[in-house]
């Protein structure tokens, strides 16, 4: 073997840990799945499967499209994990509700303030 192509500085990255096969040093997914990112990536690869990572990832070509759809792909499977009926559609629901709520307070809060300022207009 060539010992140059094994990783010794780092920990194998989440997919290749994932896969159980050596992470080659200049592996091409370590950057957007580092060793860190194990129990993340773990979620992940239970929702789309390692094999379909793979493919996702090397279907786009720029490094800054990559870093977003790895985030993603991360994101997704750790919303999956916390809700496993509606995974991130559960969250973006969730973060609606409270924008609605937080709109309603406010006008109630814009609604006391005219209150009070018409109470004062008329002291003056
Ligand atoms: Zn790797």
């Amino acid at each position: 073997m060539d010992a140059s192509r094994v990783n010794v500085n780092r920990a194998p990255c989440a997919l290749c840990t994932t896969k159980n096969k050596r992470c080659p040093k200049n592996c091409e997914f370590a950057p957007y799945f580092p060793a860190e990112k194990l129990g993340e990536f773990e979620s992940a690869h239970k929702l789309f499967g390692t094999p379909n990572i793979m493919k996702m990832m090397r279907l786009v070509s720029e490094d800054e499209n990559k870093g977003m759809l790895a985030s993603s792909i991360l994101m997704e499977g750790d919303a999956w994990k916390k809700d496993p009926v509606r995974g991130g559609f559960g969250i973006i629901q969730k973060l609606k509700w409270q924008i609605e709520l937080r709109k309603l307070y406010l006008n109630e809060l814009k609604e006391k303030i005219k209150v009070e300022k018409e109470k004062t207009e008329l002291r003056l």
